[in-house]
């Protein structure tokens, strides 16, 4: 692990909710080499144009969130001004792009639902970016098109604290928080990318990216603010997952935005939850439960359960009836992932056929179930292999878990 420890949950202070909704914006992490071009307020964007007309804000602040423009490219202000905004350091964008990469379409047996037969359309494909931050660490975002939609993963943090064995960031330890312009720049760099591709209008926005959301609570909401106020998106398509922070999920339950909540669940029973996602030997099933039940009474919205499938871990009839038992007096709806390899876990995926059958084994017992094949494994952008080369690897530390895998059942 490098650099500060991760933002604890118990030092931000709780903002009532009339001031998230209306009043100031509220305020994100500090960036670390200091303002960039999302992280300006209207009213520091008008310091930059004192002496211009007024409406020239608006209009600067609409290529910025709207067309994701440089100011080079607004070809509607005087060349003077365009000039003068190209070399203001506050409004330098916060990413280097590092890497490109790009898998066409779908990929076999990916998710298709309501898709036209036969050829794959031009708005289907997935693009991954790694992003360099100005002080070093880097992030992924991964842009996903389907016949119908667009949607973007973006990244909450630079790396995870957490220590989730099976997934690649969580096995390469925790930078930094990002703050909300660096969330916002993520989003508004893939709705251009959407355009300049001939996708589906971008509309949608999963915190699936790397770090863990409800661990930099003030970045991830400010920039749900400017996601909804500035670019235009619908906080109903925007979908906050968490291994779960019960704090933060009481947080967004208090403050009763219509955001998605998405639980990365993976094992519903203590024990075992424990071992796949540590975070749980804090907060365990029970007060998760109740958080959750909390969320889904403020704001009327289904929670979703992800739940990777390990072969020999979690993927037993018995599993499937603990997770029935977590689900149903939440009415969620469960997502079945089959676990994607990452380089420091041992341990495979269920097989498809098999996943087909324990989603099933949930409907059979009253759960809404849906597999949910994961896209960009082929340029690793699949849930849970995000982890940029340019940090530091923590060597793996073997968990019971995978002492028992590699000793017997496991790969
Ligand atoms: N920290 C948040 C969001 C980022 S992780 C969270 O954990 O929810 C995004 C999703 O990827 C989570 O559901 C996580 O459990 C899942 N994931 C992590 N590693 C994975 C892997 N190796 N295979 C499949 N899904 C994985
Ligand atoms: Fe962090 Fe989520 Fe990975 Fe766990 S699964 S280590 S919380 S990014």
């Amino acid at each position: 692990m490098t650099g500060r420890p991760a933002e604890s949950f118990e030092t931000i202070p709780v903002a009532p909710a009339e001031q998230v909704e209306g009043g100031a914006r509220e305020t994100s992490v500090p960036a670390p080499g200091g303002q960039r071009r999302y992280d300006l307020d209207r009213a520091q964007l008008s310091d930059i144009l004192a002496g211009e007309p007024s409406f020239r804000v608006a209009q600067v602040w609409d290529a910025l969130y709207r067309r994701g423009a440089d100011s080079g490219e607004c070809t509607d202000l005087p060349l003077g001004l365009r000039d003068r905004l190209a070399a203001h350091p506050s409004l330098a964008p916060s990413l280097v792009k590092l890497a490109e990469l790009e898998a066409d379409g779908e990929e076999p047996g990916g998710d298709r639902r309501g898709a036209p037969d036969g050829q794959r359309t031009g708005a289907e494909g997935t693009v991954k970016w790694v992003f360099g931050l100005e002080d070093g660490p880097s992030v992924e975002t991964v842009l996903m098109g389907y016949h119908d939609r667009s949607t973007v993963c973006v990244s909450s943090q630079a790396g995870c604290a957490m220590g989730c064995t099976f997934c690649a960031t969580g096995q390469a330890g925790f930078s930094r928080q990002l703050t909300r312009g660096e969330i916002v720049e993520q989003v508004v760099v893939a709705a251009r990318a959407a355009r300049e591709r001939g996708m589906r209008r971008l509309g949608n926005v999963v915190f699936m990216g790397m770090g863990e959301p409800l661990a930099n609570y003030r970045s991830v909401s400010a920039a749900i603010t400017s996601l909804t106020a500035d670019v235009g998106l619908s906080a109903r398509r925007i979908t906050v997952s968490t291994v779960g922070v019960v704090p933060g999920i009481e947080r967004m339950a208090a403050e009763g935005r219509p955001v998605g909540l998405a639980l990365s669940l993976h094992a519903a029973n203590d024990a075992l939850r424990s071992e796949l996602v540590p975070q749980n030997r804090r907060y365990g099933l029970a007060k998760l439960s109740e958080a959750c039940s909390a969320w889904t009474r403020r704001t009327g919205r289904r929670l979703s359960l992800e739940w990777a499938c390990m072969k020999g871990v979690n993927d037993s009839s018995r599993d499937m009836a603990e997770l029935a038992g977590f689900a149903r007096p939440l009415g969620a709806h469960v997502n079945l992932i089959p676990l994607n390899s990452t380089p420091g876990w041992r341990c495979e995926a269920t097989p498809a056929g098999t996943v087909e059958e324990l989603a099933d084994q949930l409907r059979r017992s009253g759960v809404n179930a849906t597999v949910r094949r994961n896209r960009g494994r082929s340029i690793a952008a699949a849930c849970g292999q995000l982890a940029a080369t340019s940090q530091p690897r923590r060597r793996p530390v073997p968990t019971m878990m995978e002492t028992a895998l590699t000793g017997g059942r496991g790969s």
